[in-house]
């Protein structure tokens, strides 16, 4: 067994930090030689039921569980710690402009942005679940002057991973057969899923389907899933949303496999046109801890014009939000 790492989560309390605990303790994110010390935020409401969480977590007896800190103290939730998932935030309330849904993650994210600045490990890796999770990674990160910038992502993991589903249930294979799936831009309606680079059984997927399901079957099935399942289950997605984290998180340790790539939302540095600086859903491969952005892909007209929309749309959000960076 390897020395144990640190792991923060926030909104530990709630669904999908219920169904991402077990997960990570389990060894499914860092692998099963990697101990980790699971550090759990909540608000101080939560404490009661965040402690119940814990029990259950102990009663596990996981081999790889090495330490529970449970917390409502940002200082001590995010103290060394090497990974942060943070889960928690605002939802949207009924008649809430997103303009209030921005200041009220504001709220939270630039305090969060600034504790890990203080307290966590130089190279901690950031993950933003809580929506609007490209934005609110970018509260964050604007907020910790002393870390490196790509420290912050946000998750377009399970946007890939829904894109994956969906056209290996339309070819009939598996999603394993699936390489080079991209989803562009923000998490958010505007997020682009693009087929043009992907390959099933390593034939172009733009030849096995034809270019109308692409477009208005794919395209928005992929966008509005998660209405799908909050009609279909009465309650928002929560294990697929933690399993995309976990996802997320083992790629950016463990690496992309040769000759495949993986979605990550990263800091823009202008590739493919895009505003330097907001939080981008970009292909990316990993190799030794770090992302690069998969260059020199050809784009489109029809693929130009989507990623723009959703470039805008993370542009107008940041206009929203730049008062609440740190000076
Ligand atoms: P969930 O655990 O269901 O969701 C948490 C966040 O993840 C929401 O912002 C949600 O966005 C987002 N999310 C991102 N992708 C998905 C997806 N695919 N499906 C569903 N959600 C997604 O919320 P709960 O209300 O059950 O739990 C939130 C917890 O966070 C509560 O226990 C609360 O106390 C805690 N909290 C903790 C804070 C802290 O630690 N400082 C601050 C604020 C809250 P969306 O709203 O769009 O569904």
């Amino acid at each position: 067994m390897k020395a144990p790492v640190r792991v923060a989560v926030t909104g530990a309390a709630g669904q999908i930090g219920y169904a991402l605990l077990f997960r990570i303790a389990a060894g499914d994110m860092l692998g099963p030689d990697q101990p980790v010390i699971l550090h759990l935020l909540e608000i101080t409401p939560a404490l009661p039921a965040l402690q119940g969480v814990v029990m259950e977590l102990n009663d596990c007896a996981f081999p790889t569980l090495a330490g529970v800190v449970a917390t409502d103290d940002l200082n001590v939730a995010f103290k060394d710690v090497d990974y942060a998932l943070l889960v928690g935030a605002r939802p949207r309330g009924p008649g809430m402009e997103r303009k209030d849904l921005l200041e009220a993650n504001g709220a939270i994210f630039g305090p969060q942005g600034k504790a890990l600045n203080d307290h966590a490990k130089r190279d901690v890796r950031v993950l933003v679940v809580g929506n609007p999770a490209n934005t609110n990674a970018l509260i964050a990160q604007q907020n910790a002057p002393d870390l490196d910038p790509k420290c912050f992502t946000a998750m377009v993991r399970l946007d890939h991973n829904r894109a994956l589903s969906q056209l290996a249930e339309k070819t009939g294979k598996h999603s394993t057969d699936i390489k080079k799936m991209t989803i562009w831009g923000n998490h958010s309606s505007t997020q682009y899923p693009d087929l043009h680079h992907a390959t099933v059984g390593g034939k172009p997927a733009l030849s096995l389907v034809d270019q109308a399901w692409y477009e208005s079957d794919f395209i928005p099935t992929v966008q509005q899933r998660g209405a799908a399942i909050i009609k279909a289950r009465g309650a928002s997605s929560a294990a697929s949303a933690a399993s995309a984290a976990v996802d997320h998180m083992r790629t950016w340790a463990m690496g992309t496999a040769e000759g495949d790539w993986a979605s990550m939302g990263i800091p823009s540095d202008g590739s493919y046109g895009i505003e330097p600086g907001v939080i981008y859903g970009y292909p990316v491969t990993v190799k030794d801890g770090k992302y690069a952005i998969v260059q020199g892909l050809e784009i489109n007209d029809f693929s130009r014009a989507r990623m723009d929309a959703t470039n805008k749309e993370l542009r107008e959000e940041r206009a929203g939000v730049e008062h609440l960076f740190a000076k």
